[in-house]
């Protein structure tokens, strides 16, 4: 208490002081914490930090200002969102930077996140140098996204689409009959085309091929869509006789050429999967007007620095800055003749640029250089994303607020978490404060105060194990994170493997990597290292994962909601080719950060499994088997059993102006999914709502008798997850525990061998307690006679691997080679790799 006192007098403005909070699972807390400080909040996962900082902190600062927007946001707010507190003294308003949960926000770019765009736009419409005649256009004609500015051709795409005969049928040697046509639809559709075609008198038992052109253009293109009598079942003779003697017909049909069918479904279908479907038919090309660059002539024959604003937004935030600079300071080799010329030009361009370069170094000492501003956001990672929108604040000019952060370290190499400090540091000395949930100890280490939360998950956190200046956590005998920060955790040990073969590509092209060739070693643990943007998840997540999927004919896991956006489905140029190891390689398996689902639908329990066998031991009860409830009734996604007003929801979505929409608990079952009569069935005294808002610790002990259901809930304990519940929405996971979510659901599978794990950034969310027990599970996979390969910038976990691939040495065009490769004692000793000084550092 006396170092506090000390603390609390000497360094700090004021105080935010808590009482009472019982958000989630923190235990009625009192806290008092600095302002204009720097606070991180640690702790293992599920502990309480987040509860604490975001659904405590921040939510209180934002009801506060909403109560002073309006009395129907309060409204809806006053349901949603009000904290379990007694009371917060001393909160500024707050600004929350949260890495992504759920559903992603819509298409935007690196240049409309941070708003650099409009920027550069202005600098096109007021300093570009012009074409002799041309007048000048305004700012908005420069972006693609207005009518003004969009490419009439592409409508701003930057790409057409067509169908040739090769794309819409593969292989020629088929006849119709066989489904030559492939972009046809299957099952009934295509085979009334195909009746249509014998009443034309087509013949549809000859290959395509041999078919005369005239006829297979027809076929393919024509928008002619003739009506004719179909006699479903005749043969082509029969079909022609009946023709003659003017028979009845089964019904009239209506002909679409595939290319009609193809175009047609694209654009008016409203199932993503159909639309994938016909896709695969579709070619694109760069349109021929714009060449790719989405914009209209006129707007594209501005220059500036000789470069037209797409060429300018596909450079390197690095290069950009280069090239901005002389304008900013006036020493443009030009700029003499200019100023003589054009004065008010050459004051305009002086001002923006300089602007632009200020706000572009930000992004640089952030690790962001290797960014161009059309990179869209959805390619991002959460971090770099998080990332952006810190240096967009940076520049906001906000004082006297609080910033609360979660993980600002994720996906940052340690080589560059110092920028990141620095970063945080201006936000601080402009005035404001800094609330950060961390779980890198290089943050850690830099905080002004520190809030231990703990000491385990779920009911067994929740309180404040520390409350002070880091220095002293130590003297905290229960705490974590003490033992972490000063050193004398134990470090997970294994005894080093070696591989039983090597998986071999060569030739591999994809973003920053040129015609590389990389080597993996096979029933190891390998981590792949290097500073963000150097190319690991283009060397891992990408190539090797479509190589290696490609193989063994699995479909490329593709994105969910891929089909509702044209331009993630081109994928970027690439080469390579795997020329050895395949042979031991049966099964490819990706753990990803990506939502496990992006509506309240999904959660924990369907995903993984596990609840159906809830459902049977529900549906095994007497009441049940008396009343004839079958598993299905058990089922929120199902008719019979689940809430009506809610569909099984058990929230409903509320539209607010000018606000996000939000979720708000269903009024009929208050949030419980199913109706009452469902809910009238008990196994052991719970129903299944009942069940659905146990946590998996809970569970647990509840189902102590069923194995099939400790198998999985043992998984998902031993993966840090014991504090979820199991109807926990999927909306409502990290990144992190969803990744997680996707391991346990793989450890349960009985272990085969054999297989290949891909894993990016596993730690993410992970307190270092946490990454042991990550650790131990890898460990388990990789002596179960499989491969491991993960992307990580953890040192503790790449000094545990068995091999080390280490890719830079630098960001996007300045990475992309393979700098070192061995044991982590190999390439600690590199004298070329930005790694190997902190990995010599953890291997001590
Ligand atoms: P941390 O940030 O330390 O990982 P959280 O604050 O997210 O921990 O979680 C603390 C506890 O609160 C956990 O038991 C978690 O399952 C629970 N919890 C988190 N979010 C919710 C929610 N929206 N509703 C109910 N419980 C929640
Ligand atoms: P890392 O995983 O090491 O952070 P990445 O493989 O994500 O690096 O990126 C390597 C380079 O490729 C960077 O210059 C990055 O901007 C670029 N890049 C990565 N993904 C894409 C993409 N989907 N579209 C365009 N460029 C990309
Ligand atoms: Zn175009
Ligand atoms: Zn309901």
């Amino acid at each position: 208490a006396k170092e506090t006192d000390k603390a609390l007098g000497k360094n700090f403005t004021g105080f935010v002081t808590v009482k009472g909070a019982r958000e989630h699972n923190l235990k009625n807390i009192d806290l008092t914490i600095p302002r204009d400080a720097m606070v991180v909040f640690t702790g293992v996962s599920g502990s309480g930090k987040s509860s604490l900082a975001f659904g405590t902190l921040y939510a209180e600062a934002q009801r506060r200002y909403l109560e002073s927007v309006s009395p129907y946001a309060r409204r809806l707010f006053h349901q949603m969102a009000v904290p379990e507190v007694d009371s917060i003294d001393g909160l500024p308003p707050a600004v929350a930077l949260q890495q992504q949960r759920g559903t992603p926000t819509t298409r935007s770019s690196v240049g409309s996140v941070t708003t650099l765009s409009n920027l550069v736009r202005m600098l096109y419409s007021r300093a570009g140098d012009y074409p002799p005649g041309q007048s000048i256009i305004y700012a908005e004609a420069f972006s693609p996204n207005t009518a003004e500015g969009a490419c009439p051709v592409c409508h701003g795409l930057g790409r057409i689409y067509d169908v040739t005969e090769k794309s819409m049928v593969p292989d020629d040697s088929l006849t119709i009959r066989e489904r030559a046509i492939a972009a046809w639809p299957t099952a009934w559709g295509g085979q009334n085309q195909r009746d249509i075609l014998v009443t034309l008198g087509i013949d549809v038992d000859k290959p395509w091929r041999e078919l005369p052109k005239k006829e297979r253009d027809w076929i393919l293109f024509t928008d002619e869509q003739p009506v004719v009598p179909v006699y479903p079942g005749y043969t082509p003779e029969q079909t022609q006789r009946a023709l003659k003697r003017k028979e009845e017909p089964n019904y009239m049909g209506t002909f679409s050429s595939a290319r009609r069918h193809v175009f047609h479904t694209f654009a008016n279908t409203n199932s993503p999967l159909m639309k994938k479907r016909v896709m695969q038919y579709m070619l694109s090309t760069d349109c021929p007007n714009c060449k790719g660059k989405r914009l209209r002539p006129e707007s594209l024959s501005v220059k500036f620095a000789g470069y037209d604003i797409t060429e300018l937004s596909r450079l390197p935030l690095k290069r950009l800055a280069t090239i901005l600079q002389p304008y900013a300071s006036g020493t443009n080799t030009i700029h003499k003749k200019q100023e003589a010329e054009h004065p008010e030009q050459t004051i305009v361009a002086q001002r923006i640029a300089s602007d632009l370069v200020a706000r572009i170094k930000v992004l640089l000492d952030l690790g962001l250089g290797y960014l161009s501003l059309e990179r869209s956001t959805p390619t991002l990672s959460p971090g770099e994303l998080q990332r952006l929108r810190l240096a967009t604040q940076l520049h906001s000019h906000l004082f006297g607020v609080v910033y609360v952060l979660d993980e600002p370290s994720a996906g940052l190499h340690p080589s560059d978490t110092l920028a990141l400090l620095t970063a945080l540091e201006g936000l601080k000395k402009a005035g404001n404060s800094l609330f950060i949930v961390e779980h890198n100890l290089d943050v850690i280490r830099h905080a002004d105060w520190l809030v231990d939360v703990g000491p385990d998950a779920g009911q067994k956190g929740g309180e404040i194990l520390y409350s002070g200046p880091p220095e002293n956590l130590h003297q905290v005998q229960n705490s974590k994170t003490a033992a972490y920060l000063s050193g004398t955790a134990a470090i997970h040990e294994q005894k080093p493997r070696t591989p039983t073969g090597w998986l071999k590509l060569s030739g591999v092209t994809r973003n920053n990597l040129n015609n590389l060739d990389a080597e993996f070693p096979l029933g190891v643990f390998t981590t792949v290292t290097g500073v963000s943007g150097s190319g690991k998840s283009s060397l891992v997540s990408q190539v090797l994962v479509e190589l290696v999927a490609q193989h063994l004919g699995h479909d490329i896991p593709a994105e969910e909601d891929e089909g509702e956006e044209l331009e993630r489905v081109i994928l970027p140029e690439s080469g390579g080719q795997i020329t050895a190891g395949m042979e031991t390689i049966k099964r490819l398996v990706r753990v990803d950060q990506k939502p496990i689902g992006r509506t309240p639908r999904s959660n924990l329990a369907t995903y993984t499994g596990l609840f159906d066998n809830v459902r049977k031991l529900f549906a095994a009860t007497p009441m049940a088997r008396a009343r004839k409830y079958d598993a299905g009734r058990f089922s929120f996604n199902v008719a019979k059993g689940r809430c009506e007003n809610c569909q099984g929801e058990g929230f409903v979505m509320v539209e607010l102006l000018f606000l996000p929409s939000v979720y708000a608990p269903c009024p009929v079952c208050q949030g419980a999914r199913y109706n009452a009569k469902t809910l009238e069935v008990t196994y052991r005294d719970k129903n299944v709502a009942d069940v659905l808002d146990m946590t998996v610790d809970a569970a647990s002990e509840f189902f102590d008798e069923e194995p099939n259901l400790q198998r999985a809930l043992t998984v998902l304990r031993e993966v840090g997850l014991g504090y979820l519940r199991l109807g926990q929405p999927a909306t409502e996971l990290s990144g992190g525990e969803a990744q997680r979510i996707k391991l346990a659901t793989e450890l349960q599978k009985a272990q085969r061998g054999n297989s290949l794990y891909i894993l990016d950034e596993p730690t993410t969310g992970l307190h270092p307690a946490d990454v042991e027990k990550l650790l131990v599970q890898l460990d388990n996979l990789v002596e179960a006679g499989n491969t491991v390969i993960v992307v990580e910038h953890t040192m503790r976990v790449v000094a545990a691997s068995d091999w080390v691939i280490d890719i830079g040495p630098g960001a996007g065009e300045e990475g992309g080679k393979i700098v070192a490769a061995g044991t982590p004692a190999q390439v600690a000793r590199s004298k070329q790799s930005k790694t190997a000084p902190f990995l010599k550092k953890a291997l001590n």
